[in-house]
């Protein structure tokens, strides 16, 4: 898979996206993360890459021509799958979003910045908005970092124990069961005797019990989406 991150600022991506299971999805070639700058793509001598809005009113807006000269040249190389805007008024990112979207091959996010980027940018070219939740971010780039991580993640072989994303919470609509490890006596809090059972039959269905009860006391709305689909 390959992620293209169209950005004003490459910085703020460059730690998320360099460690742990993203950084050993990178060793083993099972991604290719690419950060764009936005920047390489104006002419303007100053390098930038706003302007004022139409209309007026307070806030930049990212310019059209440095953006779509940046996907113009993306798409010369490749097809892509998705051209991904993030955005707060986008479809609200999720497990299931990560799940579709891990199975892609090419996709470009682009990290939006001011005020947001000029419409006609998300009218002709953006095949997708996303958002990752209700609430304003000064940028795009720790969306695109959330989603990239989310989805990386979930692409076969990027964690060693692949049953290990897969019973992570929302895979199956429920939350995941609690965790202990040593030592199973802390101070008189002891781990739950099931655990150390060794009765991995008994030890499934305790945490798929576990992880029900949870669902339900958190997060109700989860059991009624998985009867609704
Ligand atoms: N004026 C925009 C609005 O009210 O919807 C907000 C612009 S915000 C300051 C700058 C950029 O940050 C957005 O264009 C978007 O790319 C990104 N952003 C902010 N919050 C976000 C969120 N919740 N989800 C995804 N992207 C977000």
């Amino acid at each position: 898979m390959r992620i293209d991150i169209i950005t004003v600022l490459p910085e703020l991506l460059e730690s998320p996206l360099n460690h742990s299971i993203v950084k050993r999805a990178k060793e083993k070639g099972l991604v290719e993360i690419n950060i764009i700058n936005l920047r390489d793509f104006t002419t303007d001598k100053y390098k930038s890459v706003d302007d004022y809005a139409f209309g007026g009113g307070a806030g930049m807006v990212m310019m059209i021509e440095p953006v779509y000269k940046a996907i113009e040249k993306l798409k010369s190389e490749r097809n892509y799958d998705e051209i991904i805007y993030t955005s707060p008024d986008g479809e609200v990112f999720g497990q299931k979003m990560a799940n579709q979207l891990s199975m892609l091959n090419n996709i470009i996010i682009l990290a939006g910045h001011y005020k947001g980027v000029d419409q006609r940018i998300r009218d002709y070219l953006v095949t997708r908005e996303i958002s990752i939740g209700d609430y304003v971010l000064s940028g795009g780039e720790l969306p695109a970092a959330i989603i990239t991580d989310a989805i990386v993640r979930l692409i076969p072989g990027a964690i060693s124990d692949e049953q290990s994303a897969l019973s992570d919470s929302f895979q199956d609509d429920l939350l995941a069961p609690p965790v202990f490890t040593r030592p199973s006596d802390f101070r008189g809090w002891k781990v739950p005797d099931i655990l150390l059972s060794g009765n991995t039959g008994e030890i499934d269905k305790w945490r798929q019990e576990q992880s029900e009860e949870r669902t339900m006391r958190l997060r109700p709305g989860l059991l009624e989406e998985d009867i609704e689909t």
